[in-house]
């Protein structure tokens, strides 16, 4: 097996309004049946408009509260509880539940390749627009393809950013080895591996963090295609088995 992850070359500044499917077909001709699209969540988010000010945004006690603990602008901190349906941490920093129930720093709002010194929001429902951008590219290129929005988070335990899906069409996000064999012929109770994680991770690789200006990838030789409705919620594990996030709650309930 060999993959090959290509970047998009020649993607324009992202504006509210454009087509991000259109955009990635003419700058990428050669898209084949079964390719993994990954796209940066921030032009998706900035297709959508989803750009704006903090000196717009109005704190309510409770933010001001929380800013006081942590040092954030009141104003940030309020777009960041807007964004969010639950709160684990306070400070040093805010851990959150998103809208879309992904657990994530600030639920995601990001200053980073967005200019104009405006901040920039995650899509709601990422899903929907992976599904929207990757039936348009289909349409156009006549080919079966999946799709993954992705985005910049950090991790528990370790130093070190990595990219992680927040968005899926026509890819499972986990790909299950329960009841496998291992090597020796035994039977795998545990693993399930997280798929669309490590394509994001490894599209990072050539997307970058900084002004590489490659919001998209196209990785081809895997067959992980699957024409069904999934969703990158799955993967998000819920508080009952969640041993961390109880921990984080019961110590701020303390
Ligand atoms: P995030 O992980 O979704 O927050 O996205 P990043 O800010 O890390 O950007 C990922 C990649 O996309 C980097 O190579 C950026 O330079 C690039 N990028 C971000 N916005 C744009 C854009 O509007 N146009 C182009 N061409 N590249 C962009
Ligand atoms: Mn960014
Ligand atoms: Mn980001
Ligand atoms: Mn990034």
């Amino acid at each position: 097996m060999s993959l090959i992850l290509k970047a998009v070359e020649n993607i324009p500044l992202i504006e509210k309004g454009d087509d991000i499917a259109d955009i990635i077909c003419k700058n990428a001709p050669d898209i084949a049946d079964k390719d993994v699209i990954v796209i940066a969540s921030t032009i998706v988010s900035k297709s959508l408009g989803l750009t704006f000010r903090e000196e717009d945004v109005v704190p309510s006690a409770e933010a001001k509260r929380i800013a006081a603990l942590n040092g954030k602008d009141p104003r940030f901190v309020q777009a960041i509880l807007d964004e969010s349906v639950e709160v684990f941490t306070e400070a040093p920093f805010m851990l959150v539940r998103n809208k879309n129930g992904h657990v994530c720093i600030n639920a995601g709002i990001d200053a980073s390749n967005v200019g104009n010194g405006l901040l920039l929001k995650l899509p709601d429902n990422p899903d929907k627009h992976a599904a929207a951008i990757g039936k348009s590219i289909e349409q156009k290129t006549g080919k079966k393809i999946s799709v993954i929005i992705t985005d910049t988070n950090g991790r528990a335990f370790k130093e070190g950013q990595t990219n992680v899906a927040v968005g899926l069409y026509n890819i499972k996000a986990i790909r299950q080895w329960i009841g496998e064999k291992d090597l020796y012929g035994m039977v795998l109770e545990i693993s399930e591996e997280a798929v669309v994680d490590e394509i994001a991770g490894a599209a990072n690789l050539v997307m970058g963090e900084g002004g590489g200006g490659v919001p998209a990838v196209i990785v081809s030789g895997l067959d992980l295609y699957v024409d069904e409705t999934v969703s990158v919620t799955e993967m998000y594990r819920s508080k009952e088995r969640d041993v961390l996030i109880r921990g984080l709650l019961e110590l701020k309930n303390e």
